[in-house]
């Protein structure tokens, strides 16, 4: 898995947890709040139940007191009569109020003439009434939605005082209830007819809700909650349901559902938003962290691939000062290191292919010659001249090979630590006019003039003879290889501060600037530099690589460095494009019968 990845499982293993948790809380909550609010519905529907009970109450009051007249006065229908309606005259919903004897008939009734009781209403109430129980019944006789309350108090001998009222009454108490926005409040009677609907619609009334299960919970108990689409208004509503008392009646306070939960709905989606918006912050904070992490480490890791496909100028991010910059950076300081190095490589390959052309020309070119001039040697008839030419020619190209090969030869002691140098006397005029002499030949081929400046009185130098005049004829040699025809050399020695200095000036083509620091490594060969004007009219550019000898191997100034160094001398060049080069040898001035160091040795045994 990418490092992003684990991060980000991480964060989800951290935060989902807590989510969880956080739901679950919420769903606790949401679970009491609910229960709150069905409990103070129930509530309320005790309390409906409550002031209905008293309201029957308040209207058994007046029946209780006529029943409890003695039985003369009960029997006396003219004194009854005026009783009766002493009772309906304040009471404007009564409807009428009469006094029956334990058989049923109608001892005294106001208003006198009014409509007999509904048959089986009669029997009920007074069969309620004979055991004793005060109860209310539903006359539904009048007609649709309308009906009348019929109350009984029992006298003492099996008798009955009954009022009537008109059911319109109810609205009075009821409407009186403090209840919650969009309550609704339903009375329903024994046989669970909707008798007061606090709501439209008045067709209400009447209804019938024992088949529709509703109120099966209050079989079992007074009070109960339920919650049910409304058959009547098709709202779902969470009814808190009430008996009351001994009468038979219960009474439903409903309210729709939304309402009754809103605001714990409105609490939950709060702390659930709260909740998720936490979450996409922790989340997107963890995709950040996750991303400022994982892409340095991405690009990283692309650099060390890209380097190990050989792309070595790939870098690492290494900006900030974290641990994967600083990683970064060790990358970037080690790529630079290998990118240097495999440049360098990459050129020391170069010089090795090409120093094995030059070496190749350089062994055939001569041998070609040789070749050549042996088989015209061989001829019949060659002028004792030609003759000679050709010997001196190849005594000439044999001395290249001699040298070439010595320089191989050179090249593996220094590189294999086993070079030796002697360190002897060297009469450095001599060797100076020693040079001049066999190179003149080569400077003739390719009209130089070359010569040796006087030098006067010199100290002797401290050097290996042989070693010394390799290097000061690699030098005149290179002076006449890189000078076009006709140039001018001029070889020139002297003493200064303790040394003895050998001077090869040239007016050739001259060394670039930058490639003075490179000059002395092994393989180096410069391009040709492009002809001054002066040298133009001599020879073109083509013409002189052409016709000049500038072959080579770009060993001599390599070795030429190394063999000085060891002789405790030196070389310095002074050089200038198109106007020419002095190459200057340094070398410890012969004293005391030894060499500096010799000396110093001798000295120390001493
Ligand atoms: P080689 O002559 O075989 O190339 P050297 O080590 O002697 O190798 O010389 C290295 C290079 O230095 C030469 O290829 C040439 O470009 C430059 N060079 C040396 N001497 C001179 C000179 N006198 N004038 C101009 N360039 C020179």
């Amino acid at each position: 898995m990418s490092i992003r990845g684990r991060l980000l499982t991480l964060a989800i293993g951290g935060v989902v947890p807590l989510l969880v948790v956080g739901l679950t809380m919420l769903w606790i909550v949401w679970g009491g709040k609910q229960q709150q609010a069905n409990e103070s519905l129930e509530q309320q529907a005790e309390l409906a139940a409550v002031v209905f009970e008293r309201w029957i109450d308040a209207q058994y009051q007046p029946l209780r007191t006529i029943a409890a007249y003695p039985e003369e006065r009960l029997n006396n229908s003219s004194s009854l009569d005026a009783d009766l309606k002493a009772a309906l005259a304040p009471r404007s919903y009564w409807i009428d109020l009469r006094v029956m004897d334990a058989g049923g008939k109608v001892v005294a009734v106001y208003p006198a003439g009014g409509e007999s009781l509904p048959p089986g209403v009669a029997e009920r109430l007074l069969e309620d009434a004979r055991r004793g129980i005060a109860n209310v019944e539903t006359d539904w006789t009048r007609g649709e939605g309308r009906y009348v309350l019929a109350l009984a108090a029992p006298t003492e001998r099996g008798g009955a005082v009954i009022a009537r009222i008109d059911g319109a009454a109810l609205k009075e108490p009821l409407q009186g209830i403090t209840l919650p926005e969009r309550a609704l409040v339903t009375l329903l009677d024994q046989r669970r007819r909707i008798v007061y609907r606090s709501q439209t619609p008045e067709s209400a009334i009447g209804f019938d809700l024992s088949d529709s299960g509703m109120l099966s919970a209050l079989d079992k108990q007074s009070t109960a909650v339920i919650v049910v689409r409304s058959s009547i208004d098709n709202v779902e509503r969470v009814y808190g349901l009430a008996r009351v008392g001994a009468t038979g009646y219960s009474v439903m306070v409903g309210v729709p559902s939304a309402v009754l939960y809103a605001p714990a709905w409105r609490q939950l989606t709060f702390y659930a938003l709260v909740s998720l918006v936490v979450f996409f912050c922790t989340m997107a904070a963890a995709l950040l962290i996750a991303r400022s992490i994982a892409r340095p480490v991405r690009l990283l890791s692309f650099a060390t691939e890209q380097f190990g496909e050989g792309n070595f100028s790939a870098r690492a991010p290494s900006e900030g000062r974290d641990e994967i910059s600083r990683l970064g950076a060790s990358f970037n300081a080690m790529a630079e290191r290998l990118e240097k190095r495999e440049a360098r490589f990459a050129e020391l390959d170069r010089l090795k292919s090409e120093f094995v052309s030059g070496v190749s020309h350089e062994l055939r070119t001569p041998l070609t010659t040789i070749k050549a001039l042996t088989k015209l040697l061989m001829r019949e008839g060659l002028s004792e001249e030609k003759r000679r030419e050709y010997i001196e020619t190849i005594s000439i190209e044999c001395d290249r090979q001699i040298d070439l090969v010595l320089n191989l030869l050179d090249l593996s002691r220094i590189e294999g630590g086993v070079f030796r140098i002697t360190h002897d006397r060297v009469d450095v005029g001599q060797l100076v006019q020693s040079v001049v002499k066999s190179e003149t030949r080569s400077a003739e081929k390719r009209k130089h003039d070359l010569a040796a400046e006087p030098s006067g009185e010199l100290p002797p130098a401290c050097a290996d003879p042989k070693a010394l005049r390799r290097v000061l004829s690699n030098i005149v040699e290179n002076a006449i290889k890189y000078t076009p025809d006709g140039g001018r050399i001029r070889l020139s020695a002297r003493a200064e501060d303790n040394e003895v200095l050998i001077s090869v000036v040239d007016n050739g083509r001259g060394i670039p600037q930058e490639d003075m620091p490179i000059l002395f490594d092994k393989f180096y060969r410069g391009e040709p530099a492009p002809l001054s004007d002066a040298m133009r009219g001599a020879a073109s550019d083509a013409e002189f690589l052409e016709d000049a000898d500038v072959s080579g191997v770009g060993l001599g100034l390599y070795l030429g460095r190394n063999v000085m160094e060891q002789m405790g001398g030196r070389i310095e060049v002074v050089s200038e494009v198109g106007r020419g080069s002095t190459f200057t040898l340094h070398l410890p001035v012969w004293r005391n019968g030894g060499c500096p160091k010799q000396a110093e040795r001798n000295n120390g045994d001493g």
